[in-house]
């Protein structure tokens, strides 16, 4: 089953038991101070879990774009080593506004992925929460009596408070959450060790696919639990894993979601996929990345030297090295991977096609830049593994990491990264006084900041419909098709 189908068959399948569907939110968050990106479907919904707006719809669904680099969850380092954690990805969700609850969501998933899906029953697992004697709430009985509809007891697993309780904060709207887990391995290796022993252990072909949360309490200042008068659902499940599972592959990156990008990759670099573990990471990475780098763009941030803006230019530079370094790519390539990237998602997210010269041209720009340093800096780098390795240290001297950083353009945690390749890591404390020693420095030169005016056209189909204010206090001119 092709991609796009799943992900149509997931909206047909919940608007059949009444759900409006909804777009997804941009990935990019605006006016919120603790989130620079959405990193799951909840976000767009938080206000009507507050109590502070009324939903407009009580049961809804939808694909929501999610980006995991930064705070509660950040994924990046998995990305490209493993085959199931992206940067960038789509999740998949239905909600209950004070509507539905625990059995029918949990009946509903069940009918969607074995009835609609035809997943194998015999593979599932779902777990429940525990319970916690601190919070003084019980075990979800209510969730695992449910479950006992479709599952054996074996296959109904107890989960901590890490991963079978949701919170928002501190303070504020929580409950537990039961997931489901899916067993890929073959039978002789399920034969030798039950899939119960091995969920939520990191193993590559035991996955959690999706996430249902029952949001019934609110938490205190003083800590303490009291029962929501409206109870909630919200879920997410993820879409490539999804497409993994249904189309029977090893990988999220097998699936015909990433495979036009790696085979674009391979065309552009004439690298195959398969050639190497080191080539095989890199392809995936930069798959991976050209995915976040272009919808952050569509969704109004662009790379740049703070903030939000420095989260992608980080990500941006991290996959030029990849091709660099592993694909020995020295001109700028990564704007090529868009026919591809488009034929992948942009029926699904129109704003592809209308921005693709807008991202084309900011990737350019973007790569050849850094382009320009990146072999200076590589080399430099090189000079002091061997020197560090040679003296037998494991530590590299912070102000060499901040010389990368202020004079070649290398973010720390690449300098990190190409150093834990070879088991080195970086003074942190030395680059960081360097970095303060360089902001007092420009303080004191009084140097007055502008804010960037970009102002970029696409194509002439496309008419001016107003400024719009980013993070990184860079404007863009945003344009509408018409
Ligand atoms: P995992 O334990 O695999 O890291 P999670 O528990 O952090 O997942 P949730 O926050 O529960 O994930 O998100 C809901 C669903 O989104 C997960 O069940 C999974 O299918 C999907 N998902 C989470 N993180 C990623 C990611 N980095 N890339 C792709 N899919 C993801
Ligand atoms: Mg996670
Ligand atoms: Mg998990
Ligand atoms: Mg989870």
């Amino acid at each position: 089953m092709r991609a796009s189908e799943v992900r149509q068959k997931f909206f047909d399948f919940f608007k059949s038991k009444g759900h409006v569907i909804v777009a997804s939110a941009p990935m990019v968050v605006k006016n919120d101070p603790s989130l620079m990106f959405t990193n799951a479907g909840m976000n767009q919904f938080k206000d009507i879990f507050l109590g502070n707006r009324e939903p407009e719809f009580l049961k809804v669904a939808d694909s929501q774009k999610c980006l995991r680099v930064s705070g509660k969850h950040n994924d990046l380092e998995e990305v490209g080593h493993d085959t199931y954690h992206h940067t960038m990805f789509e999740m998949l969700g239905n909600w209950s506004f004070g509507d539905y609850f625990k059995n029918e969501a949990i009946d509903w998933a069940w009918e969607f992925l074995t009835g609609e899906l035809r997943i194998d029953k015999d593979r599932l697992y779902a777990t429940v929460f525990e319970g916690d004697e601190k919070d003084e709430v019980d075990r979800d009985n209510e969730a695992a009596e449910r479950w006992k509809n479709y599952l054996p007891d074996d296959h109904i697993i107890n989960g901590n408070k890490k991963d079978n309780f949701w919170e928002m904060g501190d303070v504020g709207p929580c409950g537990p959450c039961s997931e489901i887990h899916i067993d890929l391995r073959s039978d002789d290796e399920i034969a030798q060790t039950p899939g119960s022993e091995l969920v939520n252990k990191d193993h590559p072909e035991v996955i959690e696919i999706w996430n249902l949360v029952f949001i019934q309490y609110n938490r205190k200042a003083d800590g303490k639990l009291t029962s929501l008068p409206q109870k909630h659902v919200d879920t997410g499940m993820g879409f490539e894993r999804l497409c993994r599972v249904l189309q029977k592959k090893k990988s999220n990156y097998d699936t015909d979601v990433f495979q036009p990008i790696i085979q674009q990759i391979a065309s552009l670099t004439d690298v195959k996929y398969g050639a190497s573990d080191d080539s095989d990471i890199a392809m995936r990475v930069i798959a991976d990345h050209i995915r976040t780098i272009a919808f952050s763009i569509t969704d109004g941030q662009l790379p740049s030297n703070n903030k939000a803006g420095y989260v992608i230019r980080r990500i941006l530079r991290r996959a030029v090295r990849y091709a660099y370094t592993f694909l020995e790519v020295r001109k700028p390539f990564l704007s090529g991977l868009l026919p591809a990237l488009i034929e992948t998602m942009g029926d699904a997210y129109p704003e592809l096609k209308a921005q693709k010269g807008l991202i084309d041209k900011v990737i350019h720009e973007e790569e050849e830049s850094f382009l320009k340093t990146l072999a200076t800096g590589i080399a430099l780098l090189d000079k002091i593994i061997d020197e560090t390795l040679q003296k037998n240290y494991t530590v590299v001297d912070g102000k060499v990491a901040f010389e990368l950083y202020d004079t070649f353009g290398f973010p720390l945690d690449l300098t990190e990264l190409i150093l834990s390749e070879k088991d080195l890591v970086v003074n942190r404390k030395e680059f960081e006084t360097e970095m303060e020693a360089q902001k007092a420095r420009a303080r004191n030169a009084a140097s007055v900041e502008t804010g960037d005016w970009v102002v970029l056209k696409d194509d002439n189909e496309e008419e001016f419909v107003g400024y719009d204010f980013c993070e990184t206090e860079v404007f863009i001119t945003r344009y509408r098709k018409v």
